[in-house]
């Protein structure tokens, strides 16, 4: 996707702080940071948001799944972390590919649920 902020940060044409990256994820710390680890995990592959991801490409949601334990672990995050992810207007979705955001490194307070 040329006009895609993450597909620019995944392929290099725009820097960012690398935390992670295999042959489906590319991960790197969120440039307006929420807690003392806010780490934004994607997929590789464009996906604008969760609610593309169907039979065809949910392996590459799963690979962000299994690099967010992996990084976690390698975060220090072992007294737990938070996961979210915002789709579409009303979940406050502000780059239209898919992302997770993992939150940690502070005893996260309020929560939506
Ligand atoms: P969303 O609101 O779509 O769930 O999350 C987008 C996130 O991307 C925000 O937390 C925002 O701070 C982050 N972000 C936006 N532009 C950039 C950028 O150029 N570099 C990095 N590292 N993060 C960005
Ligand atoms: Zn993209």
């Amino acid at each position: 996707m040329d006009d895609c902020l993450f597909c620019k940060i995944i392929a290099g044409d725009i820097p960012s702080t690398k935390v992670y990256e295999d042959d489906y994820v590319f991960a790197f710390r969120d440039i307006n940071p929420q807690a003392p680890v806010h780490i934004l995990v994607t997929p590789k592959k464009h996906i604008c948001c969760a609610r593309a991801v169907n039979a065809d490409n949910s392996l590459h949601v799963a690979k962000c799944f299994e690099a967010i334990a992996k990084i976690a672990k390698d975060e220090g995050l072992d007294n737990g972390y938070r996961v979210i992810n915002n789709c579409g207007e009303d979940g406050g979705q502000t780059v239209m590919h898919l992302h997770f955001h993992l939150l940690g490194g502070v005893k996260l307070g309020e929560k939506v649920i």
